[in-house]
């Protein structure tokens, strides 16, 4: 009898992973709280969230019991012609949570689709006006997803080397900081005529290693962006849903964005799921007699009635006095921790973004022994039973919303001893 790994192994192909050199899946059966359990009943803390996706713990009674009555009530429906209830509603209340400005929600899968969505929002706004604008501005080292459109946006890297001359040409800006502000503006000023829109991660750019930006920096480039006519589309796929300390990123932010992305944490990390949300006067200009002048997409599973089920319930749990204390006091805990982060002498640029906590793992250029840190760190924490997946040198913590002081306690704890111990062994 071949065991889950030899099974897997056999038939499956795994995200980001060079299967030749692959080691071990973890073969996972179940997964409560903050815990996911193997095969063997050992233990491990998600201190990820599963990819950043799991707001309120694994396998949520309260999501699971709402998700159960809607497949018995109506699991999809065709969402051309057709609407129902949970779209409604979850528009409704998401709607009322974001920036005043935002007024319609256009569903898709998941976060690559609903940045395709945005950028084709965009392209045809300007197109219906008869300008036919083109160019994007985006931040270097972004992420915005694989898809073609999204990995197009997104900076270019060993990822995306073998499609490089079939991305289409971005105009790549530096993150704000109160220095380079003024450089950036005449970089945006020279090719303003030709700039659709403007696509950034608000306040932390995840997948370029939990970089930050400060939120008054990024509003000056937003309402310089706005001056010149640019649209703002908020890439919030990562940041939304409490991740930054406030519902959203854009809670932080003077200037409102006209088209916005979510996902990841939008159904609590329970079903995949994708929206994209306008203003006003972006929708209005697909309203014409004129065919042409219609938003010409869709998916199968748009606004599928389960995930939208999902996502109201992990919303409403959300928005529990109980989970936003839970909220700020990750976040306290965080930056008490970040004090002793900053005395470690193999540790530099200790930042948080609320219940983002990273750094980086200083190497020195210590390179040889160094290259392969992310992959030791990994597997030092695995076998402490700890999920964490740096991304090169680069440590982060993104926990659920439901972990409790004593088990962000734990993690602190083995993430000072595993420091200590790679210290020794250099
Ligand atoms: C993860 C991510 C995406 C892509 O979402 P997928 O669901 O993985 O396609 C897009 N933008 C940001 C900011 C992300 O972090």
């Amino acid at each position: 009898m071949m065991n889950l790994q030899e099974r897997d192994k056999a038939v499956n192909w795994h995200p980001y992973t060079q299967m030749k050199t692959a080691g071990e899946v973890i073969p996972i059966v179940n997964g409560k709280g903050i815990y996911l359990y193997d095969t063997s009943g050992k233990m491990y803390i998600d201190a990820v969230s599963s990819w950043w996706v799991t707001l309120h713990g694994h396998a949520h009674p309260y999501i699971a019991r709402r998700v159960s009555e809607q497949l018995n009530t109506l699991e999809q429906v065709i969402f051309a012609g057709f609407t129902h209830e949970p779209a409604v509603q979850l528009s409704e209340n998401l709607l009322k949570l974001l920036p005043a400005n935002q007024d319609k929600a256009f569903y898709s899968d998941n976060g690559s689709t609903a940045v395709e969505v945005a950028l084709k929002m965009s392209i045809q706004y300007s197109h219906n006006h008869g300008k036919g604008k083109k160019k994007i501005l985006a931040f270097k080292n972004a992420y915005h997803g694989d898809t073609f459109g999204a990995m197009s946006v997104s900076g270019r890297s060993v990822w995306t080397r073998p499609f490089e001359e079939m991305l289409f040409e971005v105009v790549y800006i530096d993150p704000p900081h109160a220095g380079n502000l003024e450089n950036i503006k005449s970089q945006v000023k020279s090719v303003a005529d030709e700039t659709v829109c403007f696509i950034y991660e608000p306040l932390v750019q995840g997948a370029a290693g939990m970089l930050m930006h400060h939120a008054e920096d990024l509003s000056a480039l937003m309402a310089f962006c706005r001056q010149q006519d640019i649209l703002l589309i908020q890439d919030e796929v990562f940041t939304g849903f409490g991740r930054t300390g406030t519902l959203f990123a854009a809670d932080q932010l003077s200037e409102k964005p006209d088209i916005m992305c979510f996902s990841k944490g939008l159904t609590g990390g329970t079903m995949p799921m994708g929206i994209t949300t306008c203003s006003a006067e972006i929708f209005n200009a697909f309203l014409s007699d004129d065919q042409y002048k219609t938003l010409f997409h869709g998916h199968s599973f748009t606004a599928n009635p389960l995930a939208c089920t999902a996502a109201l319930a992990s919303m409403e749990l959300l928005l529990q006095d109980q989970t936003l204390m839970n909220i700020q006091e990750i976040i306290e805990k965080h930056l008490l921790f970040s004090q002793v982060l900053r005395k470690h002498p193999q540790v530099e640029n200790v930042r948080q973004a609320g219940t983002i906590l990273a750094w980086d793992f200083k190497t020195d250029g210590k390179t040889s022994y160094f290259n392969n840190i992310g992959k030791i760190l990994y597997e030092e924490f695995i076998n402490r039973g700890i999920i964490m997946r740096p991304l090169g040198n680069v440590m982060y913590l993104v926990p659920p919303y439901c972990i409790t002081c004593e088990e962000l306690y734990f993690v602190y704890q083995h993430i000072s001893e595993v420091l200590d111990k790679l210290m020794m062994d250099m």
